[in-house]
């Protein structure tokens, strides 16, 4: 059974050969969504080990926190960003799984998120959701879930409008217009919680500090943070 199971492998690669998401190359039996240069020359930030972080800091006085971390630095033009687009606009959910499972890892060494209760990705708005087929975020949760044996919860925390493009606002403007758009749908799920928040990329801090606000609103415990990227 192996060794069919190993040819046909093998022969599905020959017909749709399958690429590293950061590099563009072949990939080798065993690689998966990345290859190991790759994976080795990812730039790790290792804010998991410091609380007063970039992250941290750039959530300071905005949002009362257990702990924030990012686990990659992130810089146009290079293969993290090829990698997270291709999560992002290429259907390629695995690449979120192998995140989420390397940001475990991390987390494991850490002291800040030993007693995580609950793990929420933050939500895309329904029509987003509908347009792209999911939620990328859900994804690197899910590898986060598997590794940490952390329960995830996708159906609680919803997000209620398609907020404007916000790239040419400033970061106040953006947090005000984003400061409803969360809603907790079951107050029990997350009352009295250590709950663990999931993004992406953290840019401007913005959607996490509405997602978290409306948390603790809702009786979260304890919140902490953690991002696949961070970008300066
Ligand atoms: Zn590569």
């Amino acid at each position: 059974m192996f060794f069919i199971k190993r040819y046909t492998e093998d022969l599905l690669n020959l017909l749709f050969p399958e690429l590293c998401n950061g590099c563009a190359q072949l990939l080798y039996r065993g690689e998966k969504e990345v290859c190991t240069k790759c994976l080795y020359d990812l730039p790790y930030t290792d804010f998991h080990l410091y609380p007063d972080n970039l992250v941290a800091k750039q959530l300071w006085g905005r949002l009362p926190l257990n702990a924030a971390m990012a686990m990659l630095y992130f810089k146009k033009g290079t293969n993290v960003q090829n990698m997270i687009h291709s999560l992002k606009y290429n259907h390629k959910c695995g690449m979120g799984t192998v995140f989420g499972k390397l940001l475990a890892k991390r987390l494991k060494k850490s002291e800040f998120y030993n007693d995580l209760d609950l793990i929420i990705p933050v939500p895309l708005h329904l029509k987003k959701l509908k347009l792209r087929g999911y939620n990328q975020s859900e994804y690197i949760a899910s590898g986060l879930s598997e590794e940490l044996a952390v329960p995830i919860s996708t159906k609680n925390l919803l997000r209620r409008q398609a907020t404007e493009s916000q790239t040419k606002k400033a970061r106040y403007t953006r947090y005000e217009n984003m400061k409803d758009v969360f809603t907790v749908k079951d107050k029990t799920e997350v009352l009295d919680k250590h709950i663990l928040l999931v993004d992406d990329v953290i840019t401007t801090g913005a959607t996490l500090e509405a997602c978290g606000s409306t948390l603790l609103k809702n009786g979260v415990k304890k919140l902490s943070i953690a991002a696949v990227a961070f970008a300066e």
